[in-house]
């Protein structure tokens, strides 16, 4: 019988996906249905339902938005040229895209205009690589962690850079790039990695909670990069290690003599998930937290939205109320709503 729970801590919503999930939910208040997003916002079966039935059309391929309707481009980051298309055809675009994501795509650029082929380490259809690659296809070449650098061939030995996925696993790229910098010695890596820091710190609070659970549960979907590395992360570290979507893919079997299960969620599981599993293993001693550091990033709503919703705001009090231009509106005070909040709106 499970006596107690060790629940991570950090675990689930990141600041990027908070940040995409506010906005999206604003979208479906603000315009009638449908409303568009390129990829799925977040990768969680859960959000992309909830939001699923609030109106939104998910689609991969950006031609299938209708002309006009608004749209909104997911937290994964996208390709140029489909931002480009988004903005040419709709006439809301919002970029939910993750500032730790933009950083990426710069650094893409930015080494290829200076002449430099791109080791550039990720899971090969992800949608984030695929859109860090497409900022310069000729430079950058996708090597997959568990293939190795392969075939990769640069133009000139003396000018390679090394790029990640911001989601990859704490130390299983590192292999690539061992390889990579005994054969290119001037190798450029960005100073602090690509590893966001909601993906270091999550797998760093299962490493160490790990040691102390029979069976580890990673809330989090199958297509979630985040949530599969911690899956991994906790194998490594020698405990059984299941994802699961839900409370309804908790195995009893998994629980079968464990007395301390270890819990955690990627970044794009909502806490009402992870509640819920908690309450299928049940255990009998209560839930003890395992705090390894206290998260505090905030990133603000995409501009475009900010734009929109303070033009809506204007418009409203110049029309309706007398004007208050001193007075703070509802995407000033972003920073106190959460994402857990915007998705009891929707009936999460
Ligand atoms: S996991 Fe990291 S890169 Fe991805 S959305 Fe969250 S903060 Fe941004």
């Amino acid at each position: 019988m499970v006596e107690r729970v060790l629940l991570a801590e950090p675990r689930g919503f990141c600041a990027g996906v908070e940040m995409a999930i506010k906005a999206l939910t604003w979208m479906v208040q603000v315009f009638e249905a449908p409303v568009y997003c390129y990829h799925e916002i977040v990768h969680n079966a859960v959000v992309v339902r909830a939001f699923e039935e609030a109106g939104v059309v998910f689609v991969d391929d950006i031609a299938e938005v209708p002309i006009g309707r608004p749209v909104m481009l997911s937290a994964h980051g996208s390709a140029p040229e489909v931002v480009e298309e988004a903005s040419l055809r709709s006439s809301v675009m919002v970029d939910a895209v993750c500032p730790l994501v933009t950083k990426v795509h710069h650094e893409v650029r930015s080494m290829s205009r200076k002449g430099y082929d791109i080791i550039y380490i990720g899971h090969r259809g992800h949608d984030e690589a695929s859109g860090a690659i497409a900022e310069a296809p000729d430079a950058a070449q996708l090597v997959d962690p568990r293939e190795g650098l392969g075939d990769f061939s640069p133009a000139d030995p003396h000018k390679v850079a090394l790029l990640a996925q911001t989601t990859l696993g704490l130390y299983e790229w590192e292999g690539v790039l061992d390889d990579a910098r005994s054969q290119y010695p001037e190798l450029w890596t960005a100073r602090r990695g690509d590893l966001c820091y909601a993906t270091t710190n999550r797998q760093t609070a299962i490493e160490e909670l790990a040691a102390q659970c029979d069976v580890v549960l990673v809330v989090g979907s199958e297509n979630s990069s985040n949530t599969q590395a911690l899956v991994r992360v906790a194998t490594k570290a020698g405990v059984k290690a299941h994802r699961v979507d839900g409370p309804e893919d908790v195995d009893k079997v998994w629980l079968d003599g464990a007395t301390t299960v270890g819990v955690t969620a990627g970044a794009s599981a909502p806490d009402q998930q992870v509640q819920s599993v908690i309450d299928a293993v049940a255990p009998s001693k209560g839930i003890h937290l395992m705090r390894v550091t206290t998260e505090d990033e905030y990133f603000p709503l995409p501009p475009q939205l900010r734009r929109l919703m303070q033009t809506i705001q204007a418009l409203v009090e110049g029309s309706v109320a007398c004007s208050q231009p001193r007075e703070k509106g509802p995407i000033e005070h972003d920073r106190e709503f959460s994402a857990t909040s915007a998705l009891s709106v929707l009936g999460v």
